[in-house]
């Protein structure tokens, strides 16, 4: 059987392993740091950085394709995995969402509403951009923020400067708040036939930057869902996309704003794996290994609530409630703000 080659190891990895593993495939993880969550999971793991150009090479060398569970992965790495394998989905797509200020102008150019935004590098920069966006106002480093990390709010004038001295000189951008009623995001997927398959959208609720919960369905109106499925669609023929993408959207009074786009499987779309028949795990397999899509439509109502840091001590709590399916990622170190496990509740529809 093939081999599909991971770029990372988290519990990503580890989901798109076990759903390989099903369809008849093994995966190859490469991943820098020590015990990854796929591990337990994969048939093999590269354990090293990625300037390792060697391992790049003999970890490309010994996979049929290529994808990825996380969008950080530095150029040069890409430029060498590039002319030995396929890389699904492709560059462009990793391009756009590794840097919010190319991000939002790609959106721009679609016609897709999203926050105000400026691009901000100094404190002349960051005084013009209030001065155009106004307060409040959120400032984020334009690369390598996750889980509402590299990110701080200015509500007054007097937390512009400590908000830039916070991005420590990398480039950023300012964005207008948002008065948004609820968020949403919609996972799609996209074959290498070009055909589309989007799951409902769920509504996300986050605490502290980190998703919380992921709920079906979500609070809009039928022309609302709509709207949503055709964003993502754009964005996904735009980009020749193949594989599964979260695009996460913000639900206004004046309309559906996009917020960002994850190239990747996403923690809001967990809930497929008890509410669809093709999960996005399977999809997202299914589009790399060149298979059509399957029917991800959906069948049960679900709640998809994370378990961070020390929720994992309900566990024992979970396991007593038989419409609650518990998917653990055998992460040893519990930290707080660490993503350690989810829960789907499942009602039938
Ligand atoms: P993720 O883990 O989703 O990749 P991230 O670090 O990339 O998170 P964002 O998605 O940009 O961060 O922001 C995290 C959350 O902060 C959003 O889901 C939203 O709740 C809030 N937020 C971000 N940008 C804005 C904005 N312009 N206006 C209002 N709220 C915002
Ligand atoms: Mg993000
Ligand atoms: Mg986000």
């Amino acid at each position: 059987g093939a081999i599909i080659g991971i770029l990372g190891g988290g519990q990503l990895g580890r989901m798109l392993s076990v759903a390989a593993s099903r369809m008849g495939y093994r995966t190859h993880i490469f991943e820098p740091g020590g015990t990854p969550p796929a591990g337990d999971v994969a048939h093999a793991v590269t354990t090293a950085a990625y300037d390792d150009l060697d391992a790049l090479r003999g970890f490309a060398e010994a996979v049929d394709v290529i994808t990825f569970e996380f969008e950080n992965i530095p150029t040069a790495a890409l430029d060498l995995l590039d002319t030995l394998r396929p890389i699904r989905p492709n560059r462009r797509a990793l391009a756009v969402s590794q840097d919010r200020l190319v991000e939002k102008a790609f959106l721009s150019d679609l016609g897709l509403g999203t926050a105000p935004y400026a691009a901000v590098d100094d404190a002349v920069d960051l005084a013009e951009a209030v001065a155009e966006i106004g307060l409040p106002a959120i400032l984020k480093t334009r690369r390598f923020g996750y889980d509402g990390k590299g990110q701080a709010r200015i509500m007054t004038e007097a937390e512009a400067a400590p908000a830039l001295e916070a991005m420590a000189g990398a480039p950023s951008i300012l964005e207008g708040f948002v008065d948004f009623t609820h968020e949403v995001s919609v996972i799609a997927a996209r074959g290498a036939d070009g055909r589309l398959a989007c799951f409902d959208p769920g509504e996300n609720v986050h605490r502290d930057g980190i998703l919380r919960t992921t709920t079906v369905p979500a609070t809009l109106t039928d022309a609302q869902r709509a709207e949503a499925v055709d964003i993502a669609a754009r964005i996904l023929d735009k980009l020749d996309y193949c594989g599964v993408m979260g695009v996460e959207l913000f639900v206004t009074p004046e309309g559906l704003l996009v917020n960002e786009i994850a190239p990747r499987v996403h923690n809001s779309g967990h809930w497929t794996q008890n509410g669809c028949t093709v999960d996005q795990f399977e999809q997202h397999i299914r589009a790399v290994a060149g298979w059509p899509l399957g029917d991800g439509s959906r069948y049960a109502d679900v709640q998809m609530e994370n378990l961070i840091g020390s929720d994992i001590e309900k566990v024992a709590d979970y396991a007593t409630d038989a419409c609650a399916a518990l998917h653990l990622y055998g992460k040893t170190e519990v930290r707080a703000g660490r993503k350690l496990g989810h829960v789907n509740r499942v009602t039938r529809r």
